[in-house]
């Protein structure tokens, strides 16, 4: 905190604290009910083809909707649906509702592309991912390969010996396997040791400021290398500029997600973007 406000005092710090634990408490309370009264839905944000444009696939993204306090962003109640637990019950919803919606689209002769979703640690150590991802797949009979799950590197700061058992019966299955957020935790090359990844996505921290900067191009083309020679997908997330997406694929990144083609969209939205399948970003030649 004396980071962000070098001036505020102890009094301060305290009360601070106080009025964020309550409403900490508070928020953790209402997403107790978000699910049973339908305030959760997922947004998509399209992933592309960056020599094209064209989507290659979507990394769905959970929204929710408070009738009072409206819109409150996934950093803010990931972190306390974590530590409530809430996530159990909230991540198994979000694995059965974007295979439905697959399901959906599919059945509406929508041409579909795969669907990333993320996964908390948590989820694992609650245990029942793979049962969870298995009967979904087969409840809305999707194939596996229309399912990517994105496991941020921080899951590894932590020991869960599910983790280990779960990822590879996970891809024993067939879904594929992301890193997320790939460089923001430490040992990041350790984790790409002791699993197999189809997919690293470079976290958007190292997108910005591209422009200019030798020393981060260089970073960014390393971790490329390394995806390719271990046959990796690599995703640069957090585009925003034609700059910042001819460097990276000056650099050898061929696919690509960020604000630039779009923000993650309803589904409503998603669904008419799948069926124009028009090449996302203006500027494309
Ligand atoms: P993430 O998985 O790294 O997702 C990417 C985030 O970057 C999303 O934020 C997305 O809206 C944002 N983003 C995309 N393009 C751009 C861009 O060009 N510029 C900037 N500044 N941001 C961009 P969002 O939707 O707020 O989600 C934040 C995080 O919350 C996610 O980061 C993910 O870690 C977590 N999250 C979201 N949905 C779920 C979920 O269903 N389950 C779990 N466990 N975590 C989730
Ligand atoms: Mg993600
Ligand atoms: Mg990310
Ligand atoms: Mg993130």
């Amino acid at each position: 905190i004396s980071q962000h406000n070098p001036t505020l005092t102890w009094t301060q710090y305290t009360k601070t604290l106080e009025e964020q634990t309550r409403k900490n408490v508070d928020i953790t309370m209402k997403l107790r009910h978000a699910l049973a009264a339908d305030q959760l839905t997922l947004y998509y944000q399209p992933q592309v083809d960056l020599a094209s444009g064209r989507i290659v696939s979507t990394e769905a993204l959970l929204r929710w909707q408070h009738p009072e306090i409206g819109f409150i962003p996934p950093d803010q109640f990931i972190p306390l649906a974590e530590q409530s637990q809430l996530i159990g019950p909230i991540g198994d919803w979000v694995i059965r509702q974007a295979c439905r919606d697959i399901r959906r689209w599919h059945d509406a002769g929508i041409p579909v592309t795969p669907v990333s979703i993320n996964l908390s640690l948590i989820q694992f150590q609650l245990g029942s991912v793979p049962d969870t991802v298995q009967k979904a797949l087969s409840d809305y009979n999707i194939a596996p390969e229309w399912l990517t799950l994105e496991i941020t590197e921080s899951v590894f700061e932590q020991h869960c010996q599910a983790l280990q058992l779960d990822l590879k019966a996970l891809t024993a299955m067939g879904v594929r396997l992301s890193l997320d957020d790939f460089g923001t935790g430490y040992s990041s090359l350790g984790h790409l040791k002791d699993y197999f990844f189809d997919e690293i996505k470079i976290d958007k921290s190292f997108i910005r400021q591209l422009d200019d900067n030798p020393y981060r191009q260089a970073i960014v083309k390393a971790v490329i290398i390394i995806a390719q020679a271990i046959g990796a997908d690599v995703v640069a997330e957090g585009l925003e500029s034609t700059s910042q997406i001819a460097i990276v694929r000056q650099l050898g990144c061929s696919k690509g997600q960020g604000y630039y083609y779009s923000r993650p969209v309803p589904e409503p939205r998603w669904r008419q973007l799948l069926i124009e399948q028009m090449p996302l970003g203006a500027n494309h030649q």
